[in-house]
């Protein structure tokens, strides 16, 4: 298979390949909301283009020998690190300081002006290949250490391919350095890169798309006022059917239309703001807690027993009573109001605990405000499988 690679048409397809990277790239930054990465990483694309290029006409003596060597080197191996840099910020990293991605080229441009070592073509290649090796490495490490904190499904597909490219560029150095590379596998080198640079380049743009997806989700379910998720959240987390041994609880905020009357309305959303913070911190990591709307918040306790369910909904009207809020010199007074169910048995709807948890809340309202009420468990519904029993 390898003879019947053209070698002079794979190397054109090898820069239009680059090029192509190059524009999709940009393509894709022009559309991003926060683009991160993309400006760097179509840099890289296009200087490996222009070096490979340069390199090319060289070949045909179009260019001073001394020239389209040292600069083709430079060229490439500062394509390479602002590759790494690229992939770094497109990963989620902070930017790179420009020093440590310019280190690289320049460290091997003083090196091969003072040794003269780009004029011979084996270290030049040498030079070249590993550089390339190691930034397509490092750009591995640094598309995957971000997996857990945002999962995106192509930085699998992503990391494979530069691995692929890297084993590509490490395989061609060891027959760099052993004087044993062919026309032949130079040809197929080129060929795997190509199809690499189209792969990277649709994973770039993949990746980009999946996280402004997954950014409308998050915004979709969370509540821009306090953080909390809201009630499509809510819903979305919670089991459909709630096992026993859980609680659900109701929270709503008491006379909270005088607070913004009284104080104005960007006042109520501080009040808002700091109830929220203050709730959350009293939970533990697996508690939900969300705003439902206006000034009710919902919250549900898995695994919790009856005693320990009351304690904390007791503790949370507490603290939010000893809330301490001022507006201009003045306090701000705080109160809130539960309703409480404990799910004691499984099989009856959510909905119906919704419902035994507000009629509860109304409850608390109506004796008077700031305190806990224990919802009554809602009536059983017949079901047709146990009616004959
Ligand atoms: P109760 O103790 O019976 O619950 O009385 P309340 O005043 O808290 O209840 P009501 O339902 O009468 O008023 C709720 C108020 O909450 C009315 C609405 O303007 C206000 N509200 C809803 N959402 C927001 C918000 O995002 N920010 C602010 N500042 N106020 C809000
Ligand atoms: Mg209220
Ligand atoms: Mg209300």
């Amino acid at each position: 298979m390898p003879a019947q690679l053209h070698l002079p048409t794979v190397l054109v397809l090898y820069k239009t390949a680059l090029l192509a990277g190059a524009l999709s790239t940009l393509h894709v930054r022009h559309r991003a909301v926060r683009p991160r990465g993309l400006a760097l990483l179509a840099t890289a694309f296009l200087l490996l283009a222009f070096g490979s290029a340069l390199a090319g006409m060289g070949e045909y003596e179009a260019v001073p020998y001394w020239l389209w060597t040292h600069l083709s080197l430079l060229m490439g191996t500062a394509g390479y690190a602002l590759y790494w840099a690229g992939m770094r910020g497109l990963s989620g990293r902070r930017r790179i300081r420009a020093v440590w991605v310019a280190a690289v080229p320049i460290a091997w441009l003083v090196l091969g002006l003072a040794t003269q070592f780009p004029l011979e073509n084996l270290p030049r290649a040498a030079a070249f290949h590993l550089t390339a090796a190691l930034a397509l490495v490092a750009s591995v490490w640094e598309v995957l250490r971000d997996h857990r904190r945002e999962p995106l499904p192509s930085r699998w597909p992503l990391a494979a391919l530069l691995c692929l490219s890297a084993a590509i560029y490490a395989t061609r150095l060891f027959y760099i350095v052993n004087d044993a590379a062919t026309a032949d596998g130079f040809a197929l080198a080129f060929y795997i890169q190509i199809l690499c640079h189209f792969g990277i380049a649709l994973m770039i743009a993949t990746l980009s798309k999946e996280r402004a997806e997954a950014r409308l989700e998050q915004a979709a379910q969370t509540d821009p006022l306090t953080g909390l998720g809201n009630r499509r959240w809510f819903v979305s987390r919670l089991p459909a059917d709630l096992p026993p041994g859980s609680a659900l609880a109701l929270l709503d905020l008491d006379l909270f239309k005088q607070i913004n009357d009284r104080f104005g309305h960007a006042a109520g959303d501080r009040v808002l703001v700091e109830f929220a913070r203050n709730a959350a911190g009293q939970l533990r990591d697996y508690d939900l807690l969300a705003r439902f709307g206006g000034e009710e918040f919902v919250l549900y306790l898995p695994t919790v027993a009856e005693k320990e369910a009351t304690a904390v909904a007791e503790r949370l009207r507490a603290s939010t009573q000893a809330l301490q809020i001022r507006e201009g010199g003045t306090a701000i007074t705080v109160s809130v109001s539960l309703g409480l169910a404990w799910i004691d048995r499984a099989g009856t709807p959510l909905d119906d605990w919704l419902r035994a948890a507000d009629a509860a809340l109304y409850e608390a309202k109506s004796q008077g405000r700031n305190r806990v009420v224990r919802a009554a468990p809602p009536a059983q519904r017949s079901h047709p499988a146990s009616a004959g029993r």
